[in-house]
């Protein structure tokens, strides 16, 4: 949808889109911008041009237009009493870590947190109307500016207000009139500093009238009217307007200081704690004159380096100043704001990885790194940490919770970026040397392949700037997950299928048939088969005396996948379930739940289930975790599972409306992803584990018996690995590892008691044994090569030796070929081994042999089915093709024969 046709056509009728009861009431005058045309409203009647492009932009730094001062906590503090106090509930923050919408990893802004995918459509869902919430927002599409231009951030709180207009809610005119209110009451912004300019949303199918305020060129917020859907000229009302109204706090508090950044009263007292730590001394007339120029040009250039000179040469600042002042203040900003977006995604259970969302933190880190090592600061993270968290835990007091979390987060990628030091230092001098310009897809080749980041290769001096493009170029590859792709069925007018095992759940059952698809796939009126999905594998079992071999769900409609004859339509058929097959396929479920949250408890806040998988005779969940898992941490979390099965605690399963589900358990409950359903089933083992399931499962843990967890494994940066079994699958493993074990004991001539001893005793025999042999072969190599020389034929100038040996091996053979072409240098030694059904190929060449071993082996290895090379003195290769070893001697001869010219 085009946004500009939108505002054209909006803007044509101001009166019906854009003048709101205030605007009357107070006299607000409709003007056009004089250098951009854009539609505001003012009470100004000196004002002439928009906020973009008037006089006073950015004069408030330095000078702000409010008589009261608020830092960060205290201007949230004002906004929500303000908001409570005309009639709205002030909600907390989601997560940041967007667990309900499949198409996003962060929540970007204070409207996704009432947004519910359903299908193709998104619907809306308030816990309150109207309400105010400080969405903290994670965006990363322009990290290159947080630091350098005064006002990005990485995190921020977006202040929303939302409604919907109804018997509770508001529309425009109240919006909009709140909106001035907070101005001008609670902060006291004279009302002719308050311009409200015209412009429109669109997004998601639905499009709106907005108006943005600006106080002094900052635009301060944006309200939204979500009014109607499809394309412009052929749109509809909504059924459910909604106002989308959002601020930035960061600026609300901005305004009010006056300070020369946002950040300087932004992250309470952390930055001048910083100032003070690296003894940096800062001039704030220099600073309050050159960051105005930045937020001023910033609108003027395209390119941030542009923006940053400009400003310079505005505001006079020397080199000195340049390297003392600005480029450490920078850094210092950029460090703060980093770090607050890692506690705030790390608290929310994210993690730094190569994949998905924990891409962008990845990249933050080594960006602090970078630069803290770029400017040899000394800082203690963890300090900071502390800091970050003892301000904000006034507005957040949830972060306190999850302090020693993020601690030991942050230790971890800070290990694993100094590992990683000396190889990024070796690519970079490399890059350095060879002169090379890079372009963005270099960079983002480097960052993917090697973890180089841009802010490393800058600091190495092999690129002079970050490219504009390249943080958005990347967090757009790593924006979009894959969609999975079904079959598809028409199923046209088909009824849902009465799902019978989230009621009694009948073994045996009478269905009807109402339709059968290209002869195997069966359609009854109800069924006891569970359908493939959320990881649980579907029940077999026999529909009219015909095997099942999957079924599957299609919408609400259950297909049976048959083998065999199938039934006729609308006839009535007995079906039966595979019971064993249910019962092991529910206990390994159950299961799922207890490993996950047991892994949780061991390990830490930020495990959550990344997928699972449940068959009749395993389990397999991956969880998010940083690093392997030791044979310790697995024995603790199966224990920790153990004791929740020796527990016996209840399982139970309730359905929800979602909303409330997520208001009472939380955000935890999408363990296996986001549900999109209204109502919601809930499976919880008592207070130990609540997570939002479709699947089938036990009554009391009790019934699992025992888990066991027999595979642990790092499949993927930041996702581990568990294999597991339980109930009778777990009993099978137990009893098939005893009888190895037994097995082991006979084989050794021992008993259970001594097993472990004997075995070192065995290994340390085999030791023993080996380094005898090693001896015996070095004795004998020099007897054995000179019977090899003996042996050998002559080619003219050179000898040929060869043999087909099925008793020693190739460690025999480099031994005495080494030694036999010392003796003798015109020999060509050559060893055909036969070993596990495949030929192992080792040849010799001497100095005056006239043939290259590696050439050699190739030639023969060919001739066997197989591959091999080496230099001109050793080769070796393999080869599998036994019957032809007569033949690849005769080609090896040949082939040395006619070298020699033979
Ligand atoms: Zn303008
Ligand atoms: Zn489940």
């Amino acid at each position: 949808m085009n946004k500009d046709e939108i505002l054209a056509k909006f803007s044509s009728e101001p009166d019906r889109y854009y003048k709101i009861k205030l605007f009357e009431e107070q006299g607000f005058a409709r003007k056009s911008c004089v250098t951009c045309k854009r539609f505001f409203w003012t009470l100004d009647s000196n004002r002439v041009a928009c906020p973009d492009h008037a006089d006073d932009t950015y004069s408030f730094i330095g000078n702000p237009p409010t008589s009261k001062r608020f830092d960060y906590t205290e201007a949230w503090k004002q906004v929500e009493s303000f908001f409570v106090k005309n009639g709205h509930t002030s909600i907390s923050r989601y997560p940041v870590v967007c667990r309900w919408r499949d198409d996003l990893y962060f929540t970007i802004a204070s409207i996704v947190d009432f947004q519910r995918v359903m299908g193709s459509k998104v619907v809306f869902e308030f816990p309150a109307n109207p309400l105010v919430v400080p969405q903290t927002c994670l965006r990363f599409k322009d990290i290159e500016n947080v630091g350098v231009t005064g006002r990005h951030f990485s995190s921020f709180c977006m202040i929303g207000q939302h409604s919907i207009p109804n018997n509770k809610g508001y529309w425009k005119d109240e919006c909009v009139d709140l909106d001035y209110r907070l101005l001008t009451e609670s902060f006291g912004i004279n009302k002719n500093e308050i311009t409200f300019v015209e412009d429109v949303w669109a997004g998601g199918g639905s499009f709106g009238s907005s108006l943005e305020y600006y106080v002094r060129g900052l635009e301060l917020g944006n309200a939204v009217f979500t009014e109607f859907q499809g394309e412009l000229g052929n749109h509809t009302t909504l059924d459910q307007k909604i106002i989308d109204m959002g601020a930035g706090l960061e600026r609300f508090a901005w305004i009010t200081m006056g300070t020369p950044t946002a950040y300087d009263c932004c992250f309470g007292p952390i930055t001048q704690k910083l100032f003070q730590k690296i003894g940096l001394d800062t001039d704030s007339v220099k600073l309050t004159k050159y960051f105005t120029e930045i937020a001023r040009n910033l609108e003027k250039f395209q390119d941030l380096s542009q923006v940053r000179k400009a400003a310079i040469k505005a505001s006079h600042l020397s080199e000195r100043d340049l390297v003392k002042m600005i480029t450490p203040l920078e850094g210092l900003y950029m460090i703060a704001d980093h770090l607050r977006t890692l506690i705030f995604a790390i608290s929310d259970g994210a993690l730094p990885s190569n994949v998905g969302g924990g891409y962008n933190l990845r990249i933050i880190l080594r960006r602090i790194m970078a630069t803290i090592d770029r400017l040899g600061l000394k800082l203690d993270l963890d300090e900071l940490i502390d800091s970050h968290i003892d301000y904000l835990k006034k507005t957040y007091p949830e972060l306190e919770q999850y302090r020693a979390e993020v601690k030991t987060i942050i230790g971890i990628e800070v290990g694993r970026y100094h590992e990683s030091k000396s190889r990024m230092e070796k690519i970079a001098q490399n890059l350095k040397s060879q002169k090379k310009t890079l372009n963005v897809d270099d960079m983002i080749r480097l960052y993917e392949s090697d973890g180089v980041t841009p802010d490393y290769l800058k600091e190495y001096d092999v690129i002079s700037e970050i490219p504009d493009s390249f943080y958005s170029k990347l967090s757009d590859l790593h924006q979009s997950e894959k969609k999975k792709t079904t079959e598809e069925f028409d199923l046209a007018g088909i009824p849902e299928t009465d799902l019978l095992f989230y009621k009694d759940d009948p073994v045996k059952f009478d269905a009807k048939v109402l339709k059968v698809i290209k002869n195997k796939f069966v359609i009854l009126d109800r069924t006891s088969f569970y359908a493939r999905g959320g990881g649980q594998e579907p029940d077999h079992g026999k529909i009219n005396g015909q095997d099942v071999i999957d079924v599957t769900k299609h919408g609400n409609v259950v297909l049976h996948e048959i083998k065999g004859i199938s039934p006729k339509e609308g006839d009535i058929i007995p079906c039966e379930i595979e019971e064993s097959r249910r019962a092991n396929i529910t206990k390994h479920h159950t299961s799922t739940h207890v490993v996950n949250s047991s892994a949780r408890n061991v390990l830490g806040s930020w495990v959550w289930q990344h997928s699972a998988f449940k068959e009749k005779d395993y389990g397999r969940l991956d969880i998010t975790h940083h690093s392997s898992l030791s044979d310790e941490e697995v024995r603790k979390i199966e224990s920790f599972a153990n004791g929740v099965i020796q527990k016996n605690l209840p399982v139970t399963i309730q359905e929800y409306e979602r909303g409330q589900a997520e208001q009472t358990f939380g955000f935890r409950i999408y363990q296996g992803g986001v549900v999109p359903v209204k109502s919601v089933r809930i499976v919880k083992i008592e207070d130990f584990d609540v997570e939002a399931c479709g699947g089938t499962h036990v009554k009391r843990t009790g019934e699992l018996g025992l888990i066991k967890i027999t595979k642990s494994e790092r499949i993927q940066d930041g996702v581990i690995r568990l294999e597991f079994v339980s109930g009778q699958a777990a009993i099978d493993f137990v009893q098939k590892q005893e009888g190895d074990v037994m097995s082991i004991i006979k084989l050794l001539g021992s008993n259970r008691e001594k097993l472990v001893k004997s075995f070192e005793h065995a290994m340390t025999d085999s030791e023993y044994t080996k380094k005898k042999l090693k001896q015996l072969i070095k004795r004998t190599s020099t007897t054995s090569a000179k019977q090899a020389i003996e042996a050998s034929q002559n080619f003219g100038p050179v000898k040929f030796y060869h043999t087909v040996d099925e008793e020693l091996d190739e460690e025999f053979h480099i031994a005495v070929g080494d030694e036999a072409i010392k003796q003798t240098p015109t020999l060509i030694y050559c060893a055909l081994i036969l070993k596990d059904s495949g030929i192992r190929i080792i040849v010799f060449a001497g100095e005056q042999a006239k043939f290259k071993a590696g050439d050699l082996v190739r030639e023969i290895s060919s001739k066997l089915g197989g591959s091999g090379g080496g230099d001109a003195r050793f080769g070796q290769g393999g080869g599998k093709d036994t019957a032809k070893l007569a033949d690849a001697i005769a080609h090896a001869e040949s082939v040395i024969k006619k070298t020699v010219n033979l």
